[in-house]
């Protein structure tokens, strides 16, 4: 099932994507659906980021052709950092490069919703908390990276977390094709077969860290081939399975 958020004229609302039509929801899809009856063509719906989540986990180096990219190994825990939910934009929205950011890189991910509050989770209880995955393009300001000693700054800014299109939900997420495409040439091309830690395993340990709530989304980081994005870019994140997540970039 592909779950979306959706703008219709002034109203935004949850859901579900059947064929070329929407079938509205009763709030958000994080516990039984409700479907309020109301229906609308795909096409006069505008889609707006699948999901508001309260904090973004992401997950650096799980790729290990990407650790080696920067000259590292993959950490033999997942190595943790956050994003604002002030970052999240949804498809086809501006990337907006902050004045004095030098290189601006994509980051195509798979990235994972969670459907309830998840606490001290194992495997199989984490396993079945994740509503579904969408794609995500972990927009990082390299130099700021390399600067800062630390993340958040080239993390953070707003616009730095594209997610979409929707959520799909009937997904197994260990063997998808990822790509990253700028202007149409394939610069990401893996298979997150190759991710170290797989989503489960992620959520089950971010969950003993830290409560994650309904909604919440967990990226799990990116394989080799990430490059820099100017004004005027356009910017694709494809998942096997799930679709393309396109933003353009613009001078902030
Ligand atoms: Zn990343």
């Amino acid at each position: 099932m592909r779950i979306a958020r959706v703008r219709l004229g002034d109203a935004i609302s949850f859901a579900v994507i059947e064929g070329d039509e929407v079938a509205e929801l009763n709030g958000p899809p994080l516990g039984a659906l409700s479907f309020t009856g109301n229906r609308a063509a795909l096409a006069e719906c505008t889609l707006l980021a699948p999901v508001l989540p309260s904090k973004i986990v992401a997950v650096g180096k799980n790729y290990a052709e990407h650790a080696q990219e920067f000259g590292g190994e993959v950490p033999e825990e997942p190595l943790l950092f956050l994003k604002p939910s002030t970052a999240v934009i949804g498809p086809e929205e501006a990337i907006r490069k902050p004045r004095g950011v030098t290189r601006l890189d994509h980051e195509a991910e798979l990235a994972v919703v969670v459907r309830g509050l998840v606490r001290n989770a194992d495997e199989q209880v984490a396993a079945e908390a994740i509503l579904g995955y969408t794609c995500a393009n972990d927009v990082s300001a390299r130099d700021y990276q390399m600067s800062d000693g630390q993340w958040t700054r080239a993390k953070g800014f707003d616009t730095f977390c594209p997610l979409g299109p929707w959520i799909e939900t009937n997904l197994d997420p260990h063997a998808l094709g990822i790509q990253a495409r700028l202007n149409g040439e394939l610069r990401q091309d893996s298979n997150t077969k190759e991710l170290t830690f797989p989503p489960a395993q992620l959520v089950s340990y971010v969950s003993q860290i830290m409560t994650l709530l309904p909604g919440d989304v967990i990226l799990t980081g990116t394989p080799a081939g990430v490059g820099p994005m100017e004004h005027g870019d356009t910017v694709e994140v494809e998942i096997e399975g799930i679709g393309v997540l396109r933003n353009v970039v613009v001078d902030a």
